[in-house]
């Protein structure tokens, strides 16, 4: 029988919770492999918010565009300008962000191999085994394309980091086939040499409206040279391509040249668990980490993929698999409130044109900005201004009633 190679850990899925895993593993000193299928840019809208740039050291020239505010935009058409005072949303494109982010980790020590993960197995001695296609490295794949040399390499541990419908929580995650999806859906355009006097380069645009979306909302988003138009629903029967089409002719872009039309599924939920109780453990939006309401989830998915590596550093150190349960509980702690307070937000403000257009009145509140902004930006609840919270729960409150003027 052929001898097979053996990793501490596994990675499947180079993304950027696969890759930042991969990274902080590679750092501390353990054998990595990271294995991504490549050949396909992960469809999204690219905004990061500055606590992921700090923690993640992400250099200034991955960011093609600094967004310093955002237009909300209602049924009715009412703009309400938040600008981000003394911040940005950063925008990157994610075939150079994840590059970056695998290259990291392969400076780190990281093995990277390009290969779709297919199946997991054990040996006679109980060690994870992982079977991929191989393709060389460097080369591409058509979307859909899963072959390659049938592959095998042992791990100690398994992150599982391959996105939204992961297999690896599919074969080795209990309950995983819960997970419900919004369905999102972007065009990139090229920039139009004159966008028109609504355009703003470092502004990005968000519409609430039931024609663009029935439970989430559109965005235009600058991304320099391009830019990305989009909408997101959970109702299946809904015409996403139907819905950014009048989103450009709402935003005067129905004319610009369309690069790549490309969707994906959004997790709607995290999973009840993130562990097999053994070895394998998921991070990302194979966790269901992504924040109801704004769909944002490249920063959690981060936050998750470094929560999963260190605790399995932990396990390679001790052998004690209930570390695995850690990512999870640590990862609730820190933002279990914010996705809760986020997914009622969602289910209420976003299930009529009455609530949206309430909703995008509420926005021009500057207690209402500065908190939005504040939390966004720093990935926390503020708690510094009470007073601001108890201000909106009354307004909110008079919105809720009706009491207060649109
Ligand atoms: C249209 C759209 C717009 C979005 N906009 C934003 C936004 O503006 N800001 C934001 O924060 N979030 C946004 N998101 C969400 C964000 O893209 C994801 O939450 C984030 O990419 C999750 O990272 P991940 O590493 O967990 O998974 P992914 O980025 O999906 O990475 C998974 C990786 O696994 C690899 N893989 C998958 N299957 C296999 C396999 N069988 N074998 C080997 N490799 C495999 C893939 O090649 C990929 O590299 C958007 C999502 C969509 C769909």
């Amino acid at each position: 029988m052929n001898a097979i190679s053996t990793y501490d850990v596994v990675v499947i899925g180079g993304g950027p919770s696969g890759a930042t895993a991969a990274d902080d593993l590679a750092r501390q000193g353990h054998s990595v492999l990271l294995l991504d299928r490549a050949g396909r840019t992960k469809p999204c809208g690219g905004a990061i918010p500055p606590r992921l740039i700090k923690d993640f050291d992400i250099p200034d020239h991955l960011l093609v565009a600094h967004a310093r505010a955002a237009r909300m935009i209602s049924p009715s058409d009412q703009k309400v300008d938040m600008p981000i005072e003394g911040g940005f949303v950063g925008m990157v494109t994610r075939d150079s962000f994840d590059e970056f982010l695998r290259e990291r980790a392969a400076s780190h020590g990281a093995h990277r191999r390009v290969g779709t993960f297919t199946e997991l197995s054990r040996d006679a001695d109980g060690t994870s085994v992982v079977h991929y296609n191989a393709r060389p490295n460097g080369t591409s794949r058509a979307t859909g394309d899963s072959s390659g040399t049938p592959t095998r390499v042992r791990a100690r541990a398994v992150i599982g980091c391959d996105g939204a419908r992961s297999e690896v929580a599919r074969l080795a995650i209990p309950d995983a086939h819960k997970t419900r999806y919004v369905f999102a859906y972007h065009e990139i355009l090229r920039k139009p040499e004159n966008p028109g006097p609504d355009y703003d380069p470092d502004r990005c645009d968000v519409y609430y409206r039931g024609t663009l979306s029935p439970d989430f909302y559109g965005w235009v988003f600058p991304h320099g040279d391009t830019l990305s138009v989009g909408t997101g629903s959970a109702d299946k029967g809904f015409s996403l391509r139907g819905a950014v089409g009048d989103l450009r002719q709402a935003a005067g872009l129905g004319n610009a040249e369309v690069l790549r039309r490309e969707g994906a599924p959004i997790p709607m939920k995290p999973l009840p668990h993130w562990d097999n109780g053994r070895d394998i453990v998921v991070a990302g939006d194979a966790a269901g980490v992504v924040a109801p309401a704004s769909g944002e989830g490249i920063y959690y998915a981060m936050a998750c993929g470094r929560m999963a590596a260190d605790a399995i550093h932990t396990f390679l150190e001790t052998g004690d698999a209930r570390v695995l349960r850690r990512p999870r509980k640590q990862f609730m702690k820190e933002h279990g409130l914010v996705f809760w307070v986020l997914g009622i937000m969602q289910l209420f403000w976003y299930s009529n044109d009455k609530r949206r257009e309430r909703f995008v009145s509420i926005c021009r509140d500057k207690d209402v900005q500065k908190l939005t902004f504040d939390s966004y930006m720093n990935k926390k609840l503020e708690r510094k201004r009470p007073m601001a919270h108890v201000r909106i729960f009354f307004k909110d409150m008079a919105h809720l009633l009706g009491l207060a003027r649109v």
